[in-house]
């Protein structure tokens, strides 16, 4: 157990309350809601020890099972599991008022030295409890303030609310609640694909998109020899940030050299960028497809770049067989990086490797394409064949929240590449 001794040799175990966000809103679907967001919770807990998990009344309670368990770890990594609006450490104590008022003193030690009011707030699940809600509340307050003098009541804007909650098993006691991840739990929305690219928009879409809900499935284009393995490495860096909120991803990367030649060769060059991302979208779609994904989602907004005109988009889309999210397209690049650096993508996305686009990118790209014109440039390519190629030659990646790429079970012809 995670106990510690008071002043008063109170027997404290910690434990992590959740609240649920939007999720209690959903009506008839809460209950599978609910599973999603417990099952998140579990695999985000995987490694830290046992620990018991447990919902009720749109709170989820985690309890530590063993001594060794990591509970200020789990709460670290609690934070950023989408579907949870807050959370809070909490003490769980036994349900007797002479020893929660001792346990309240010593538990809120830390946060209350530091504050100049607090109030208290008490929540009597258990009708069974001897004392009324504004009784506990009355008798806290008092101890608290005969143990910190310096201390005054404002019930209004308290500098720190000290909740103490009477539950079936104990009673708990804990201090401001911290704001979590929100959004949906992972899976809730169903599947898309991201495409990632190692810039800075790719990986804040995806994060965007898996706080709706969505579990991910990524799509690098690599160009070797063009670019080189730190390219790479950066996207798995990327995705693996990514996966701290949105739990594991599975990374396909295609090899995409080969048709950038192509297309160097045959089409124009001002068309050369557009071409180039309808293939993407065409082969994002058929992967898309095999791993069940309903939508695809890119870091695209528009004005950024002549390919993200609205005329370009357009091109772009006719290529896609799923409907494409931009979470990003009416945002400036400045509210971007600003959640890039949040999540901790911005300082890799920033680092100088180069990335497919940037090879044989055209000086003077068309900015208002229309789609009969790019149609009739792809004509001399062999559409079919070089998608068909570049799938055939597809790594499977899966991508953890933390550290580096394990691998994943070999699929569809391709090969395995656990050392990035
Ligand atoms: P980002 O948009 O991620 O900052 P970028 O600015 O280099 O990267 P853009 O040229 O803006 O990329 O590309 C627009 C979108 O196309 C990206 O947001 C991404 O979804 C997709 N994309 C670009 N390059 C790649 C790639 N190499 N692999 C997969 N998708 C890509
Ligand atoms: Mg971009």
């Amino acid at each position: 157990m995670n106990a510690m001794k008071t002043g008063s040799s109170v027997l404290m175990k910690e434990i992590i309350l959740l609240k649920h966000g939007e999720l209690a809103l959903k009506g008839l679907n809460r209950h599978t809601f609910e599973e999603l967001l417990m099952k998140s919770i579990r695999r985000r807990l995987a490694g830290l020890g046992r620990f018991g998990v447990t919902t009720a009344q749109s709170t989820v309670t985690v309890e530590p099972l063993e001594e060794s368990a990591d509970t200020a770890q789990a709460f670290e990594r609690l934070k950023c599991v989408f579907g949870i609006a807050g959370l809070s450490r909490a003490a769980a104590v036994e349900k007797d008022i002479g020893v929660i008022l001792p346990a309240a003193c010593e538990y809120m030690r830390g946060e209350l030295s530091a504050a100049r009011t607090f109030k208290v707030e008490a929540k009597r699940a258990d009708k069974k409890f001897p004392l009324a809600s504004p009784e506990i509340c009355r008798l806290t307050g008092e101890a608290l303030l005969g143990a910190y003098p310096h201390l005054t009541v404002d019930v209004h804007d308290p500098d720190v609310t000290v909740t103490v909650e009477i539950r079936d098993e104990y009673a708990f006691i804990h201090g401001s609640q911290q704001k979590g991840a929100g959004g949906m739990p992972s899976g809730s929305a169903g599947k898309a694909a991201v495409l990632i690219s190692g810039g800075i928009d790719s990986p804040v879409a995806a994060w965007m998109m898996a706080k709706r809900g969505l579990e991910l499935v990524a799509v690098h284009f690599a160009s070797p020899p063009y670019t080189g393995e730190m390219a790479l490495q950066k996207v798995f860096d990327l995705l693996s940030r990514v996966a701290r909120y949105s739990g594991r991803i599975t990374l396909f990367v295609v090899p995409f050299a080969e048709i950038q030649e192509h297309i160097r060769d045959c089409c124009h060059k001002e068309l050369f960028t557009l071409v180039m991302r309808r293939f993407m979208m065409r082969i994002a779609s058929d992967i898309a497809a095999e791993e069940h994904c309903g939508a695809l989602i890119t870091g695209e907004s528009v004005g950024q770049v002549a390919s993200q005109t609205i005329q370009a988009i357009a091109c772009t889309d006719a290529a896609a067989r799923l409907p494409v999210f931009r979470p990003l397209i009416g945002m400036d690049k400045e509210d971007v990086i600003s959640i890039a650096r949040r999540i901790g993508t911005f300082d890799i996305s920033t680092l100088p490797y180069e990335d497919c686009c940037t090879v044989f990118t055209p000086k003077h790209p068309r900015t208002r394409p229309q789609i009969a014109l790019v149609e009739k440039a792809e004509e001399p390519l062999d559409v079919d064949g070089l998608v068909g190629r570049a799938l055939a030659g597809k790594t499977v990646h899966a991508v953890h929240a933390r550290g580096a790429a394990a691998p994943a079970a070999e699929r569809n012809g391709g090969t395995l590449d656990g050392g990035l």
